[in-house]
């Protein structure tokens, strides 16, 4: 999807034109993949813009750098708060927010250790990530012939630059044979997540989705999604999924910061219950666009204000 350009972006404690955000191309994280991110949104509400889970959010990019041994040389509140700087200066009411961590110029060779620790804010209004088109009527998925990367090889936990390579493989590999997105197993053939979404599955009113030890993303969308429908008096389990789980469900669906809720018509060729959005997806939808907005109080604690 094309970016479309606003006027600053944060960079190591300040703000620069968005055309001067550059990094030089002997740049580690260029190289080696030896940077971790974090994929937020800003949400319009009626008291102003809000973000959505900012501190679960700054959380993990913290767990993702300790992971890789990097000292971020900013507090969380500190991050917190150029968060809503970066979206005030851009004067933006809801967008996509793009922290990044990454290793930068100075050294060469696969240690990073010496290479310095740079941070990055972006953000830029950014519409449904698999299309307008798919929250209401679903997305067409392949399971990959690529496998998610093994936990240790590359640790599931963080979102880290280079671990995405695994998932542009697969993401790929889907479009060029004409799906929308792809879900990849794990060496053990369960299911583990989309190239950038957790996975559900409906039946008999029971919403499972794969345990985070099967190896996907520990999801904050999946989390708040798990807590919506236990709310809604279903059943939740976090148990192993095989492929065929996915065929013979009743809904399936994705979740993401940028997927949002995204319901998951076809797999593999084999519709998915009824072929559209399933009345568990769109109630689960229902509640998650309006807490979102602000407009549900018991989840208001999860909006930080930008002003
Ligand atoms: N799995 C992968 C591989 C992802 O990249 C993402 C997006 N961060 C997710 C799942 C969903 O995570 P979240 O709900 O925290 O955005």
């Amino acid at each position: 999807m094309p970016i479309t350009p606003v006027d600053k972006i944060w960079m190591d404690g300040e703000l620069v034109d968005w055309a001067d955000a550059r990094v030089h191309v002997l740049s580690h994280g260029v190289h080696y993949g030896s940077g971790v991110f974090e994929g937020i949104r800003c949400y319009e509400t009626r008291s102003g813009p809000a973000v959505w889970h900012l501190e679960e959010h700054l959380k993990r990019l913290f767990r993702s750098a300790k992971l890789y041994h990097m000292e971020i040389p900013f507090s969380q509140e500190a991050l917190a708060d150029a968060v809503r700087e970066t979206i005030r200066a851009n004067g933006l009411t809801s967008c996509y927010i793009r922290p990044l961590v990454f290793r930068g110029y100075g050294e060469m060779g696969v240690n990073p250790l010496n290479a310095p620790v740079n941070v990055t804010i972006a953000v830029w209004p950014w519409g449904a990530y698999l299309g307008e088109q798919a929250i209401e009527h679903g997305v067409r998925v392949k399971v990959s012939s690529w496998k998610r990367n093994d936990q240790n090889s590359l640790p599931s936990a963080a979102k880290a630059t280079g671990q995405y390579i695994n998932g542009v493989l697969a993401k790929v590999e889907s479009l060029k044979a004409g799906y929308d997105e792809a879900i990849l197993l794990n060496q053990a053939g369960y299911i583990t997540d989309g190239s950038g979404e957790n996975v559900f599955a409906v039946r008999g009113g029971v919403l499972c989705t794969p345990p985070i030890s099967a190896g996907c993303l520990d999801g904050i969308t999946r989390a708040t999604v798990m807590e919506m429908a236990a709310e809604l008096g279903y059943q939740v389990r976090e148990q192993n999924l095989t492929r065929t789980d996915l065929y013979n469900a009743d809904e399936a669906f994705f979740t993401g910061t940028a997927a949002e809720i995204t319901p998951i018509r076809e797999l593999d060729d084999r519709v998915i219950g009824e072929g559209t959005r399933g009345p568990t997806t769109k109630e689960l939808q229902g509640l998650f666009f309006s807490a979102v907005k602000g407009e549900v109080e018991r989840y208001a604690a999860f909006l930080t204000p930008v002003a």
